[in-house]
């Protein structure tokens, strides 16, 4: 049994880590260059592993495996799990798969080319975001996000039809719905994310509600309307999911002529972590033809860690920076002795959750005055500030994940529920925003992460979680007060404490034992409701 398994994984890492390398490769092209050839390079080799991984006989040998996982040992029961799951997803009939994944790709296209219009003029997502970010003209802003919401009458059927494919997966494989089947895949449960998010719920309430007034009568002062009268529209974007940045506080003064890379290099070399190996890889100055976003990349779990930026010298940048090297020193932190397949980070909120916690930094008054980023600004005041701003930016976005994060659920248990009124109950009871009297819209459908990344929207609350409990572990182990972030500058002892408890491990442990044997106790919402509630 221990043979044929170690025999059945030889096999499967033989066949698929080349193709593996080789994807990461042609993205890394693909993002660095545009070059068609690499994008479609990338697409065969996605479409090869898939068929590595929906190999039927493969999966029975896992499944005869499962019943004596007793005989093996840890690591091996270890790597089995994972397979299984891996495999699993990729055992619904094959002509299913290829709609639901053309189906998808359909409804993006319908996103992508729709173009709000008001008046008969043609608006593009950018000209809807300057007039919400912007306008003082209510009747402006109002019909600028009527017409971005337009995109939900075309898009909300085909959304339907896809969820409904997708739930037609789910029930060939055994399970209820989409929802449970995606969760089930990433070792997650609806139960145990619900328990997290009712006690979310409870505990930012008040604090939310607080911050809230504070914007709306902010909101009210500038619109010249009643705070009870204040629409969705009058936020600053779409969803009321983001605050923007005071007018007066000046976030880039910090990094005006500064060097964003030495800043980060040093940052990181004073806490023992070395990311000059990631940076002479990385492709960081803006470019034609490149990817204009952000992410790091692991190309071939042996080490070779690259990022991808597109360097501006601004707070923003700055954060964004901090972040992806923290998912670089993740990866460069994995184990090369365990197992290929167990060579990756503990769950895709882990590693959010150590990018997230890096990627504060660059908010963090006491982080910057360590760092000597002085901005001229009355340092006690700058703290207070971006305090404030920090608390409430956390608890805006975390009370919008409740909303997407609920209708997910809900939407695949019931397609076919009045989702309109769903999602509308759902912004009142946990954003606070009225619904416009007698609105009746497929706003729901206007959220394209409900097509192009299913099941995911809880895992950025999960981080911020993750941020904030990995911080107060690391600071207790310095014996510094919660939530001082400056306080880690130039403490070597953080890599190492990091790498030992969390990089090195890989995937060897399901995430609630390594959250649990890394800081100490289950991950729950006490550190982040300390930090920001
Ligand atoms: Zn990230």
């Amino acid at each position: 049994m221990k043979e044929s398994f170690r025999q059945f994984v030889h096999e499967h890492v033989t066949k698929l880590e080349p193709l593996e390398t080789r994807a990461s490769e042609a993205w890394w092209r693909a993002s660095t260059t545009g070059e068609p050839d690499a994008y479609r390079e990338r697409a065969d080799l996605q479409t090869r592993i898939e068929a590595v991984l929906s190999d039927r006989e493969k999966f029975a040998a896992l499944e005869r495996f499962r019943e004596s996982s007793d005989k093996l040992d840890p690591v091996d029961r270890r790597q089995l799990d994972l397979l299984y799951l891996s495999y699993l997803g990729r055992q619904c009939s094959p002509d299913l798969l290829a709609e639901i994944v053309e189906r998808a790709s359909d409804v993006e296209a319908g996103f992508a080319t729709f173009r709000p219009e008001i008046d008969g003029r043609r608006l593009t997502q950018n000209d809807v975001e300057e007039i919400l970010g912007g306008s003082t003209d209510d009747d402006h802003r109002r019909r600028a996000w009527e017409a971005s919401k337009e995109a939900g009458r075309v898009v909300a059927e085909p959304v339907r039809a896809l969820v409904r494919l997708r739930n037609r997966a789910a029930h060939e494989l055994g399970f209820d719905d989409y929802y449970r089947l995606s969760l089930t895949l990433e070792e997650q449960s609806p139960e145990e994310i619900e328990t997290l998010f009712d006690d979310l719920d409870r505990r930012t309430t008040a604090p939310y509600l607080a911050a809230k007034r504070e914007i709306d009568e902010a909101l009210s002062r500038r619109f010249g309307v009643e705070t009870g009268s204040l629409e969705l529209w009058h936020y600053h974007d779409p969803f009321f999911q983001e605050v923007p940045e005071p007018d007066d506080l000046d976030l880039d003064a910090s990094f005006r002529d500064r060097d964003l890379l030495g800043i980060a290099r040093s940052f990181f070399h004073g806490i023992g972590l070395d990311v000059a190996p990631i940076l002479e890889r990385s492709d960081v100055h803006e470019r034609d033809g490149k990817n204009q976003h952000a992410f790091c990349i692991h190309i071939d779990r042996k080490g070779d860690v690259r990022v991808l930026l597109n360097l501006k010298p601004t707070s923003r940048w700055m954060s964004t920076v901090l972040h992806e090297l923290g998912h670089g020193v993740y990866d460069r932190g994995i184990g090369i002795e365990l197992p290929y397949v167990l060579r990756h980070p503990a769950h895709t909120f882990v590693t959010e959750g150590i990018a997230m916690l890096f990627g504060r930094m660059s908010h963090s008054a006491s982080w910057l005055s360590r760092m000597g980023l002085t901005d001229g600004a009355d340092p006690r005041e700058r703290e207070d500030r971006l305090r404030s701003l920090q608390i409430t930016r956390q608890l805006v976005f975390a009370r919008w994940c409740q909303v997407m994060v609920r209708f997910e659920r809900a939407l695949y248990a019931d397609p076919e529920a009045d989702l309109d009124r769903l999602w509308w109950d759902l912004v009142e009871r946990y954003q606070a925003v009225s619904r416009p009297a007698g609105r009746r819209c497929e706003d729901w459908a206007t959220k394209i992460h409900i097509v192009s990344t299913p099941v995911y929207y809880h895992n950025y609350v999960l981080g911020e979680m993750m941020a904030s409990q990995l911080l107060d572990a690391v600071l207790a182990r310095l014996g510094q007060p919660e939530g001082n972030e400056g306080a880690l500058v130039g403490r070597n002892s953080v890599g190492a404490f990091l790498t030992d408890r969390v990089f090195s491990q890989g995937a060897s442990l399901p995430w609630s034992d390594l959250v649990a044997k890394a800081t100490g106790s289950a991950l729950s919402v006490e550190s982040f409701v300390r930090q920001f509630g």
